[in-house]
């Protein structure tokens, strides 16, 4: 507590499509073992660390135990806010990693970590003697607009504001308690199906906006001290609160890769902005805390969101998604340098 903590930065490379097949595309990314892939190809050949790497052949329950998931999910319990969040390149697996195939397979060992997570919470709960309390807020960030995807078609726009006390937060966003693994997983799949998503060259399902899902975890204190000699007496500490928060960042691409135009390149450049934000932050933070300057979260509003995990008393893992095609080389190799450079970044938890 207190002390600095550097980002977790796991990597996951998905298995080439049938589409990358078909047309001969190249592995070019391969793990090498503890922790570290290499990438090969005619002008490039670079290694790369990290905390884990999960290769083509990784099931979603391999992610979630070696991610150190289970662990995150025990700091929010715990009272820590704690975020995940998962990057690439459009197509590169991340909306899987989270999710799994959502509403397409009801395959168990398909369910992504925001799944693995919700058990581990609720099995912990059922544990825990006065039990938890669970709510949930679930919001997208689309052209630069917060919308609460829990409220009724279309979204509700929400204002972002900040506070000295609260830092940045978002006003007026409904949180729904929850009890049960079915419920969370329903308001799961209602706020996804909300989402903007759309159809083009490099996936078939592309998330258009950033989402945001937080669990909000109060433990009840009813903690009861005994004194020698004395009768029990309630403790007076305040309950726990700790938040358990999964950001699905929308994909960076090449509007030329996508065959984006209209409104679709608005789009891709307000997703593009907000990307180039956070990586400058990144850059920013990975710094020694000494030689830092200011920070610029308020270049956009997926980092004003972002900015107590990834400078401030939270606990972050993040999951790199890439395609290990020779086709998708430059995006894959600029992840794999954003991501390397977010292992330098510290919190205080
Ligand atoms: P993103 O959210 O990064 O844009 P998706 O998660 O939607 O990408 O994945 C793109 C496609 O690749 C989807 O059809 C998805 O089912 C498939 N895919 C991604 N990761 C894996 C994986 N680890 N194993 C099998 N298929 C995957
Ligand atoms: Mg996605």
């Amino acid at each position: 507590e207190g002390r600095e903590t550097r980002l977790r930065v796991v990597l996951r490379v998905r298995p080439l499509t049938c589409t990358e097949t078909r047309r001969g595309d190249r592995r070019v990314v391969h793990s090498l073992g503890n922790g570290t892939v290499h990438v090969s190809a005619d002008r490039h050949d670079a290694t790369f660390g990290f905390s884990a790497v999960f290769d083509v052949g990784a099931s979603q329950e391999a992610v979630f135990e070696g991610s150190g998931m289970r662990e995150l999910v025990e700091m929010a319990i715990d009272g820590f806010s704690c975020t995940v969040f998962a990057f690439g390149q459009t197509g590169s697996g991340k909306t899987y990693t989270l999710m799994g195939p959502l509403g397409q397979s009801e395959a168990p060992e398909l369910l992504g970590l925001m799944q693995r997570s919700f058990a581990c919470l609720l099995e912990q709960s059922r544990s825990h003697g006065t039990g938890l309390v669970l709510s949930a807020s679930y919001l997208e960030i689309y052209n630069e607009q917060v919308r609460d995807l829990l409220s009724a078609v279309p979204p509700r726009t929400l204002p972002l504001r900040w506070s000295k006390a609260r830092g940045f937060y978002v006003e007026n966003q409904l949180s729904v308690d929850f009890e049960s693994l079915e419920a969370i997983i329903e308001l799961l799949l209602q706020g996804s199906q909300r989402r903007r998503t759309c159809a083009h060259a490099l996936n078939e399902h592309s998330s258009r906006s950033h989402a945001v899902l937080t669990v909000h975890i109060r433990s009840r204190a009813v903690s009861v001290i005994t004194l020698q000699g004395k009768p029990p007496q309630p403790s007076a500490c305040p309950g726990k609160q700790g938040t358990l928060c999964f950001v699905d960042l929308a994909g960076s691409e090449r509007v030329k890769d996508t065959g984006s135009t209209g409104e679709l390149s608005v789009e891709a450049n307000n997703i593009n902005r907000s990307l180039l934000a956070l990586g400058h932050c990144i850059s920013l933070l990975a710094k020694a805390r000494g030689k830092r300057t200011h920070i610029p979260y308020r270049d956009s509003k997926l980092t004003r969101l972002l900015a107590r995990s990834l400078g401030g008393p939270g606990v972050t893992l993040m999951v790199a998604c890439i395609s290990p095609s020779s086709r998708c080389l430059s995006e894959t190799l600029s992840t794999l340098h954003y991501a390397s450079r977010a292992r330098r970044v510290t919190t205080r938890p």
